[in-house]
């Protein structure tokens, strides 16, 4: 999604903007998203998803306390407003995508390979093809080709645990999930290293609804097909509380999206300038390369999205962070021309973003600690609510930087 997010961002702060995609198309990931009030704020500012904003196309979550997995509250909800916005990637997806209006060339099929390290414009290639720009802006995920080159001290290192993602279509949703009568509308369970939460999105008479659910265990990724993680994570979480075995029950296998949990540490330099990259490449941070940038010549490179900052997915911010970057990317770079101002917008994203970045990831980390604690007493699990409720409420405090 960074990828859209920013080709749309630089398309309305006038630039042309070429996509690279190694898909044969651009598609929509599976399952949902839950959006937490900075990555409403962000698109928001990004002026995508009409009048109604992308709350037209989302669900509010409510606070939904969090459970052991007999049922017993380790933290009951509070009553307050809602918290976050359940949106379908589909639906996510589509809003993105209209943002790029018709300023936006797509290729796709084209896998990047690597960048041009030896020339003072900005480009990439796929082994084939050159393409050279002002700004080349690495949205390339948390496996990024580009992130490698650039900033190859920054490594990814396993989440150690294996995660889970599903939407299970509201015609095979238990009656009672999601009802006023029934279970509520989501719900929240840790314990013993696995946890299992679950939101509604939606209400029953839309096609795209259902219950988005999320189910982390410790270990790797597990390598067997579908059927076997099923019924896998069916064993794992028998005897939870209503409705986990329910929804695990009425979960076919190809609703299943597993996603690998990486962290990339550390944080790597967000803005490169072009021209040879042999000794700043290798830099880790600090100020001297990016004041290198205004020596540098025009443009260079940008890294946003997991290509930036792939972290644990607990506490689910890669999608909020991602529509960060591109709202300060559209703010920073607004009335900005190649050259000097282009090196100064860029040192001003890095500055920005990077001080962000650091914030959440060293919150997400504390919950992770605390969420894989295991054994009898499962200690880390009493403070993983106050753990969860600090990284929401660290996350709910971006704004967009002043224009
Ligand atoms: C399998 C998976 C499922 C996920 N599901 C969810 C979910 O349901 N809900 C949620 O909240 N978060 C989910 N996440 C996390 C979330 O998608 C990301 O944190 C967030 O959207 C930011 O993603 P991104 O656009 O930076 O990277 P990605 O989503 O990884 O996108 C990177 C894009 O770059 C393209 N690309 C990669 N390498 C190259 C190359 N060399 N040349 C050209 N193109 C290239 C890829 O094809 C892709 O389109 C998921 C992550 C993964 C890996």
């Amino acid at each position: 999604m960074s990828g859209l997010a920013a080709a749309g961002a630089l398309a309305r702060t006038g630039w042309t903007v070429t996509l690279l995609e190694r898909a044969d198309r651009l598609r929509p990931g599976r399952a949902a998203v839950l959006l937490w009030p900075n990555g409403v704020r962000a698109l928001a500012s990004l002026g995508l998803g009409g009048a109604g904003g992308v709350e037209a196309v989302g669900t509010a979550v409510p606070a939904l306390g969090v459970r052991r997995p007999d049922g017993r509250w380790l933290q009951q909800p509070d009553g307050s407003a809602p918290v976050a916005l359940a949106v379908h990637r589909t639906d996510l997806h589509d809003m993105l995508v209209a943002g790029l209006g018709d300023q936006v060339e797509i290729c796709t099929g084209v896998s990047i390979r690597t960048t041009r390290p030896t020339t003072r414009r900005p480009g990439v290639s796929d082994g084939t093809t050159t393409w050279e720009a002002d700004l080349i802006v690495g949205a390339d995920g948390a496996d990024s080709v580009l992130r490698r080159r650039l900033a190859p001290a920054s490594t990814l290192v396993s989440g150690g645990y294996a995660l889970w993602r599903a939407v299970i279509p509201w015609y095979r949703v238990p009656e009672q999930v999601g009802t006023a009568a029934g279970t509520a509308a989501g719900g929240e369970l840790i314990g013993d290293a696995h946890r299992f939460s679950y939101a509604v999105l939606g209400d029953r008479a839309e096609k795209r609804g259902g219950v988005y659910w999320v189910a982390a265990a410790p270990g790797a990724a597990r390598p067997e097909p579908p059927e076997t993680q099923l019924t896998l994570l069916r064993r794992w979480f028998a005897g939870w509380h209503p409705p986990v075995g329910d929804l695990l029950a009425a979960t076919d296998p190809e609703d299943l999206v597993q996603e690998t949990v990486r962290d990339l540490r550390p944080v790597p330099k967000l803005a490169h300038p072009a021209g040879p990259i042999s000794s700043q490449g290798r830099s880790t941070g600090g100020s001297a390369p990016l004041r290198a940038l205004a020596t540098a010549g025009p443009g260079g490179y940008l890294l946003v999205g997991d290509a930036a900052h792939a972290m644990s997915a607990h506490a689910g911010q890669g999608p909020g962070l991602a529509a960060e970057d591109a709202a300060t990317l559209q703010i920073v770079l607004h009335g900005v021309v190649p050259g000097g101002s282009l090196s100064e917008a860029l040192a001003d994203y890095a500055r920005l973003r990077s001080a962000r970045i650091a914030r959440v990831a060293s919150h997400v980390r504390r919950l992770d600690a605390a969420l894989h604690s295991r054994g009898r007493f499962s200690v880390g699990s009493r403070f993983a609510p106050r753990l969860l409720e600090r990284v929401a409420a660290v996350a709910a405090e971006w704004q967009p930087p002043a224009r």
